[in-house]
């Protein structure tokens, strides 16, 4: 993986979303360069490689089709941006477990799948 600090580059990826920290397209993960440096830097890689993980499990495009048709079906559920993101299965993977910094070492493939049940 590689990291990157950009926010103009962040921002061109994600003008949906001004305020976030990071992204992840395999094998480039983008920060907010404010990040760099602190604790909340190695909480958004974690993150972040938990997606990598699952972008290599699903050979990206598999991810990246299901990310999207995740999204406007919350939408179409009427869900706010911000649920409709947060209720995405790779998103509720990755920020329930993206504090446990050892969550890659033993994760299983595919653990993605437990997180099927829908909150919203
Ligand atoms: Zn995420």
């Amino acid at each position: 993986m590689i990291v990157i600090y950009n926010n103009r580059l962040l921002r061109f990826l994600s003008p949906w979303f001004p305020g976030i920290s990071g992204i992840t397209l395999f094998p480039f993960i983008i920060l907010r360069k404010e990040i760099r440096g602190t604790a909340e830097a190695h909480i958004t890689i974690n993150h972040e490689r938990i997606h990598i993980r699952q972008q290599v499990e699903l050979l990206l495009v598999i991810f990246a089709v299901w990310y999207v048709i995740s999204f406007i079906t919350g939408r179409a559920r009427g869900l706010t941006w911000y649920e409709s993101y947060r209720s995405i299965i790779f998103e509720r993977e990755a920020f329930d477990r993206m504090h446990d910094l050892d969550y890659l070492k033993q994760r299983r493939i595919f653990s993605f799948m437990n997180y099927r049940k829908k909150f919203w």
